[in-house]
């Protein structure tokens, strides 16, 4: 998007539509940068002069090879991951990262601590209760998911195999912006709504998770990031699509892998890359959350009630005060050019996610226009 400071809302969603867009607010799949999109476009019938798309090539040939090759050194590179985790692109999305997360890690007799803080966090936590025995350290539905219980209160199972937390929650807005202790216990954590939103400590970690379709392109592919130490005490047993040890053996091939998702997410690690890295995006990540944590906190129409040190630079749930106008605020919005806006079924009201590939002008815009809606009915 080439608006400028002083573009206006309407210039921002007008040049957008011009471009037969809108700007896409959605929780995922997400919007992808104009660049990507163009890029895909050009390539789409024939790939780096193979006379196939990325839709039809081999899996194991020379050109995508070399593609997932860069694809993985560009992660490597941009989350500084050490040499002692692999790295795999799976399918299956972040759910079933619920099931094996646990099922390598714990196995069926051991015990796994889960932080509750979310929509995602239960969601993990039912799958593992399938497979092992789980301590729920901590449950934030005494503060109606708004808030990440104290640490103070939180109750670890000391002999559990791991602790699993949900970094950022997608649905209600709660991002750890720290690292939790896990006390010594291998740290495991589902990344999938801000991987490379910011830096992270991966080093703290002995499992990573993130399912695409946010921040590193479409649905499909789910990367993994994984300590080879984490996986000593993987049961006998496990059915090898569900074990960490054969993918990483098998290059993240044990069969067909999604390869157009992966070709995508080659792109957003190079777009990312373009753009200066995780750091860039975290600086611009943090400015686009304030304008719209600024302007709920100053209005009498939106309304936020995440505690501030948690609150999501990614997920932006909002309602309004008067209940009877949101029917006619997403009607408004969606003739602005501004869509996805409606919060999940679960919670109602409003979400505006802010995905790396979301420019800040087009936050902005959306600003000016909720600015704009909370005046005329003033
Ligand atoms: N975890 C989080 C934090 C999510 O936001 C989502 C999807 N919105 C999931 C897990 C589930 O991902 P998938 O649909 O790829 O299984």
């Amino acid at each position: 998007m080439q608006a400028t400071k002083m573009a206006t809302a309407a210039d921002v969603s007008r040049a957008a539509r011009l471009r037969g867009r809108v700007l896409n607010f959605g929780a995922g799949p997400a919007m992808l940068p104009d660049s990507v999109l163009a890029e895909i476009q050009q390539e789409l019938p024939d790939y780096q002069g193979t006379g196939m798309s990325m839709l039809e090539i081999q899996h194991r040939g020379p050109e995508f090879q070399k593609l997932i090759r860069q694809a993985e050194a560009d992660l490597r590179g941009l989350m500084q991951i050490p040499d002692e985790y692999s790295v795999l692109f799976l399918h299956g999305g972040a759910n079933l990262q619920f099931a094996m997360a646990p099922l390598n890690l714990a196995g069926r007799n051991a015990c796994a601590n889960y932080l509750n803080t979310g929509y995602w966090s239960a969601r993990a936590i039912g799958e593992a209760q399938r497979i092992c025995k789980v301590q729920v350290v901590a449950d934030a539905e005494i503060y109606a998911y708004r808030n990440i219980p104290p640490v103070q209160q939180w109750q670890m199972d000391s002999n559990a195999a791991m602790l699993h937390y949900t970094v950022n929650e997608t649905i209600n807005g709660v991002e750890f912006h720290w690292l939790p202790d896990s006390g010594g216990l291998p740290l495991v954590a589902d990344m999938t709504s801000m991987i490379l939103s910011r830096p992270v400590e991966v080093s703290a970690h002995a499992l990573i998770y993130a399912a695409a379709q946010k921040n590193l392109g479409i649905a499909g592919l789910t990367v993994v990031i994984v300590r080879g130490d984490a996986l000593r005490d993987v049961p006998a047993g496990t059915p090898s699509m569900l074990d960490y040890r054969e993918h990483i053996r098998a290059h993240s091939m044990l069969n067909t892998p999604p390869v157009f998702a992966w070709y995508v997410a080659a792109k957003m690690l190079a777009w990312i890359k373009q753009q200066g890295g995780v750091a860039a995006m975290a600086s611009r990540n943090q400015r686009k959350a304030a304008v719209l944590y600024e302007l709920v906190d100053a209005s009498s129409l939106y309304q936020n009630a995440v505690e501030h040190s948690c609150r999501s630079w990614m997920n932006v749930p909002f309602q309004l005060a008067d209940r009877t106008l949101e029917q006619a605020f997403l009607e408004a919005a969606a003739s602005a050019g501004f869509v996805g806006l409606a919060g999940h079924r679960s919670a109602g009201g409003f979400r505006a996610s802010l995905y790396n590939a979301m420019p800040e002008s087009g936050v902005r815009a959306l600003a000016e226009f909720m600015r704009e809606f909370e005046r005329a009915r003033a």
